[in-house]
This record gives C-alpha cells, structure tokens and sequence, in this order.
C-alpha cells in the first residue's frame, strides 16, 4: 500500500525532531563535560546516538514504502543551561514534547488506516514511557543530592555506567 502524503509529511517532519533531539542531548553532553562531569556527558551521548537511529527508523520505513526523504533544517540547540538539574529538566521536558508528537502520529496513522505506519508508531509509544522514566529519575536523582559535590559525583559515576545499546 504506498504511504499518503499525510503520513510522508508527517514522518519527514519527525525525522527532523528525532535528529534534534539528538541535537539537544549532545549539547548538554557538550555542557556537562564543561563540567567534567563525563559520566553525566557519556550518557548524554548515548542518547543522542539513539536519537539518530530513531530518525532513520522513520527513514527507513519512507525508503521501504517507496516515498520520498526530504530532509530540514535543524534548529540550534541552547549550549549552557543554569545547572545541572536545569540540564536534566531540559531532557525530560523534551521528552515529553517526543512523546506528545508520537502520539499525533499515532492517531494520524490510525485515521489514515495505515495500519504498517501506525505499527512503527506503537513501538516508539513504548520507547517514549522509557525516554519518559530515564529522564525523571535523572532529575529525580539529582534533586536528592541537592548541593551535595559528593552526590552529584556519585550520580556522575553512575551515568558513566551506561552501555551503548541501553
Ligand atoms: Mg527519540
């Protein structure tokens, strides 16, 4: 079935959020290893990967059902937040804005009864409640240290911990 050039437009336009947010997260990688706090960074950078591999997901699929990539241009993201947990905040706020977006195309694809679209979508409904909860308990966790230099550095040590695929 070719894809309606509702549901092109709209996964073109989502390749473009996926890659900002890729944007985002690298630059408060840049900001946390302003800080040294490369455990904090490391993770960051993980996730802006993750970000790219959720764009070409979208890619992906436009290639498979023989429609057009048309590719935009990225907006610029901040580079300095107030803090830490302001850093952290501007993830899960983010996140957020992802996953309200996911849910439009989940009820576009549905309207449009593009039922191999609208299944792509249910696995970034369930990648969202993910991003959602990492990002939470980031700011969750960094709100429990306070102005602790010791907790903070805990929490830095265990960011680092993160492997590639998680
Ligand atoms: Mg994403």
């Amino acid at each position: 079935m070719k894809i309606s050039s509702k549901v092109a437009k709209a996964f073109n336009n989502q390749i473009n959020a996926e890659l900002h947010a890729s944007y985002i997260y690298l630059a408060i990688s840049g900001y946390f290893e302003s800080l040294s706090l490369r455990g904090f960074a490391q993770w960051m950078r993980t996730q802006a990967q993750e970000e790219i591999e959720h764009a070409m997901k979208f890619y992906n699929h436009l290639v498979e059902r023989d429609a057009r990539v048309e590719l935009g241009a990225i907006d610029k993201p901040p580079r300095d937040w107030k803090s830490v947990l302001d850093a952290a905040k501007a993830a899960y706020t983010h996140e957020q804005k992802v996953t309200k977006m996911i849910h439009d195309l989940a009820v576009l694809t549905d309207k449009e009864q593009d039922f191999a679209a609208n299944n792509l979508v249910q696995w970034f409904v369930d990648e969202q409640v993910e991003e959602e909860q990492q990002t939470r308990e980031m700011v969750k966790n960094i709100e429990y240290v306070g102005k602790s230099n010791s907790g903070l550095l805990m929490l830095d040590k265990k960011y680092g911990k993160r492997k590639e695929d998680d």
